[in-house]
């Protein structure tokens, strides 16, 4: 037969828009997507997905592989004594942690609970402060090495103790950086370290510094928040960082006036900021159908699994679509379609990566499941799906194979 070029062909893979159409893979990328030839019996080796739908493998936008407990002992939840309190549960992490099973352990347990659900790409916060130096990022950069076939891993060197509340920790996030995170994180300036100003110039000197993303987590609401984020907008565009920033939960959003919140999105749009979103059960949030209308990227992520934070979590962002939808109040196809790409496409364009899509020349990891369309699949969230990484199979019915 000749030369053989690498090549593997999918067959019959029902496309977004409806339409059936056989894909080829070359060197990991898609190299034709073609109208569906309906050969019988099917060319030899290829692979026959006889109409299921092929989404391009979801986007793990915000999750913590170093504080799960998935797949370690249960730990029962506790509420804060009163309201929700940082420290409060930053102490009651720490607790739990000391008697967990390895960091590495629980972090692969957590991958492959994402892997197996389809989600090929990933942010994760990595926690850094005094108390726990870098010992957590340097797990998790072992643990992202070790996955690296199957996943893309961004990690956020995170202050989950503050900046100026944990002495010494700009100096280890400067160090996270060079060991080899992504980006760097904050985490409420206002309400935690009571200095915005003092918390930003950290986060953006670093962030330039470094040549690093950023990816804060904001909490706080109400015009307390509105004020954070309009900081961060000032700062994004000044120092000329658009499509590198995102603010993480921004529950002050969803705390606004119509009016306010129509004003601060398109600013947020303009200075190309991304805000993440997981649909929460008992916060307000971030409205993602009037951000997406002002422009703004929406993406999403799951999270807390499992861990000292909250019991919830399940590592599947086509579920994590369907929360986010009916949080939303979306019923009607393209208001499906939204959620559906706020953990996709959107999610891609926050992380900004390369190669994204079903499309000759991006990626071929992809995700095939049973359904007739996106809105089906973000309603029915079909837990029977099979994953390709750069067109070989890695998971199937939620288990990464071996
Ligand atoms: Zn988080």
């Amino acid at each position: 037969m000749g030369c053989i070029l690498n090549q593997t062909h999918f067959l019959n893979a029902r496309l977004a828009d409806g339409t059936v159409a056989d894909l080829t893979v070359e060197g990991g990328r898609f190299s034709a997507v073609a109208p569906a030839a309906n050969t019988t019996p099917p060319t030899d080796g290829a692979v026959d997905l006889a109409g299921k739908l092929v989404l391009p493998a979801f986007v793990e936008g915000h999750i913590h592989l170093d504080t799960s407990f998935y797949g370690d002992a249960w730990r029962p939840h506790i509420p804060c004594t009163d309201g929700f309190d940082v420290r409060e549960r930053v102490a009651f992490q720490m607790r739990n942690l000391e008697q967990a099973a390895p960091m590495a352990e629980r972090a692969k347990n957590q991958l492959e609970l994402c892997i197996g659900h389809g989600s090929l790409a990933m942010r994760s916060h990595v926690m850094v402060d005094a108390a726990v130096g870098l010992k957590h990022v340097e797990t998790i950069l072992a643990v992202r090495e070790k996955y690296r076939d199957l996943i893309d891993i961004q990690l956020v060197a995170f202050p989950q103790s503050g900046i100026l509340s944990s002495p010494g920790t700009a100096e280890l996030l400067d160090e996270a950086l060079k060991l080899g995170c992504d980006l760097i994180g904050g985490l409420d300036p206002a309400s935690f370290d009571r200095d915005v100003k003092a918390h930003l110039d950290v986060v953006f000197g670093l962030a330039e510094k470094r040549g690093a993303g950023i990816d804060i987590h904001l909490h706080d609401r109400g015009t307390l928040g509105l004020f954070e984020i309009e900081e961060i907008v000032a700062r994004t565009t000044a120092s000329g960082m658009p499509g590198k920033v995102a603010v993480s939960h921004a529950y002050a959003l969803g705390d606004i006036s119509a009016e306010a919140l129509a004003r601060v999105g398109e600013r947020i749009a303009a200075a190309g900021i991304a805000i993440m979103t997981n649909a929460p059960g008992d916060h307000v949030f971030p409205p993602v159908a009037a951000l997406r209308k002002a422009g703004v990227t929406v993406f999403a992520g799951s999270d807390n699994i499992r861990d000292s934070w909250w019991p919830y979590g399940d590592g599947d962002m086509l579920n994590r679509a369907n929360m986010i939808g009916y949080r939303s109040g979306f019923y009607e196809d393209w208001e499906l379609e939204a959620a559906y790409d706020v953990v996709s496409h959107a999610g891609a364009k926050a992380l900004g990566l390369e190669g994204y899509g079903i499309a000759v020349g991006a990626k071929a990891d992809f995700v095939a499941l049973r359904a007739e369309h996106i809105p089906e699949a973000v309603v029915a969230v079909p837990k029977d799906r099979k994953v390709y990484r750069a067109g070989r199979e890695v998971a199937r019915g939620g288990k990464v194979l071996a």
